[in-house]
């Protein structure tokens, strides 16, 4: 019986007409662990970083791993064993780090809004930089410093005005992003880092946005991002590294965008030719290191039937996974059990139990189903259980993750009264 992989999705494939994640049976998960549930496999997490790592074979690089896109202990576990930093946007994501076993020196610190009391935080655990979004912040950080009399090791994150050709949303390189430091004012804010006693410039970096496809955005952004290296550089101010960021898109829906290696090929091609070959090498990928390592399965609850569309609710819902009403996403859905050849699909308007009418999760899906069976929820590892919420005060789902024959339960179902663990009655 050969096993028929899913397109995107080498480690998720059908056996017979079974859905499989690596070696274990999806339906077997959903009925040892209940629905939701967040199957991610170990082998597809680590051959996505393994794409990366042949890309930097050679060079002096540090893959950190932008835990905001699925932040479950046991995912970073896999990632700090596997040698990985971490790229962190709170204070809590470094507690999941040190909690995880994760190297606090390998871990640098992105947002455009970090507190003091964060800002001590990393510093005490000593993490290796901070990426620092404006000028204001570059203050404050000296200050916390000082105080603390440390110099904190900096990076600028710059904003190289390049289109990355994606959502709106998740476009993050453009003038009008709330993000970054402008290219024009870098140089200045850079002198003033320099000056700064509390501080110590190590790098620059840049991050254009997620989701992208495209080969032409970051190959721009490099060259954007390599003149100002250049400017820096003459004005005296050392870089010891320079930080990519993430961003590299997945197959969601038959997107095509390069794998890492070939990307890092062209990128690291422009460097050489551009005599930066011999720097140190940041970057901070999310999405593409574990959105398709993971799938949702859940059950179909009811079918309902109307004048101008049917509806086939689930048990999974927009607080499971948020993108289709964040961000208009898709998620393909098929079968755990697939259907007979020949059965007859209906067109499903996919839905879950919450309360709101953006609470879908697939528009127009040709399934043969019925009340009962089950679904899964494809390329669902990034962005999906780390935006997770209890609204309508549903419990957070649980979350396994396959090695080859075995399933580990990294996250058990969460209960209501977890959900309002911490609430108090008034007296
Ligand atoms: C979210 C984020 C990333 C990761 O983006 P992906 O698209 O998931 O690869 C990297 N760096 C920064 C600063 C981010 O905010």
């Amino acid at each position: 019986m050969t096993p028929m992989t899913l397109p995107g999705h080498p480690h998720f494939s059908y056996r017979g007409n079974e859905l499989f994640a690596e070696d274990m049976r999806a339906s077997e998960l959903a009925q040892a662990h209940g629905t939701p549930l967040f199957v991610y496999s170990k082998a597809a997490m680590l051959s996505a970083l393994a794409a990366y790592q042949r890309g930097f074979a050679g060079r002096h690089a540090q893959i950190c791993y932008a835990m905001k896109a699925n932040s479950s202990l046991g995912v970073l576990q896999v990632f700090a064993r596997a040698g990985c930093g971490f790229d962190i946007v709170s204070g809590g994501e470094l507690e999941r780090v040190l909690a995880a076993g994760g190297e606090a020196r390998k871990v640098i610190f992105s947002g455009v809004g970090k507190t003091r009391a964060e800002m001590r935080q990393a510093l005490t655990a000593g993490i290796g930089c901070f990426n620092v979004e404006s000028e204001a912040e570059l203050d404050v950080l000296s200050e916390v410093a000082s105080s603390m009399q440390l110099r904190a090791p900096v990076s600028i994150r710059v904003n190289p005005n390049v289109d990355p050709k994606t959502h709106p949303y998740i476009s993050t390189g453009l003038k009008d992003n709330k993000f970054g430091v402008a290219h024009e004012d870098a140089l200045r804010v850079y002198r003033h880092a320099a000056s700064l006693k509390g501080l110590e410039v190590v790098g620059i970096d840049c991050h254009i946005g997620s989701q992208i496809t495209d080969t032409t955005p970051y190959l721009d952004a490099m060259d954007r991002v390599l003149d100002l290296v250049a400017a820096i550089e003459a004005a005296g101010i050392a870089l010891a590294h320079i930080d990519f960021g993430g961003g590299l898109g997945i197959n969601y829906n038959n997107e095509t965008p390069p794998e890492a290696d070939v990307l890092w090929q062209q990128l690291l091609a422009k460097l050489d030719a551009r005599g930066y070959g011999d720097k140190k090498l940041m970057i901070e990928p999310g999405r593409s290191l574990v959105g398709n390592a993971g799938i949702c399965l859940t059950e179909v609850l009811y079918l309902k039937p109307g004048e101008q569309k049917n509806f086939c609710i689930v048990d999974a819902a927009m607080n499971d996974l948020p993108r289709p009403a964040m961000y208009q996403a898709f998620h393909a859905i098929v079968p755990l059990t697939q259907a007979a050849a020949g059965a007859v699909t209906t067109t499903y308007e996919v839905v879950g139990p919450v309360c709101e009418s953006g609470d879908w999760i697939g528009h127009d899906r040709a399934l043969a189903v019925a009340a009962g069976e089950q679904l899964a929820v494809m390329s669902a590892g990034a962005y999906c259980m780390s935006m997770s919420s209890n609204y309508n005060t549903r419990g957070r789902a649980a979350e396994v993750l396959v090695d080859g024959q075995t399933a580990h339960l990294i996250r058990a179902r969460e209960t209501a009264a977890d959900t309002f663990r911490g609430e108090a009655l008034l007296p």
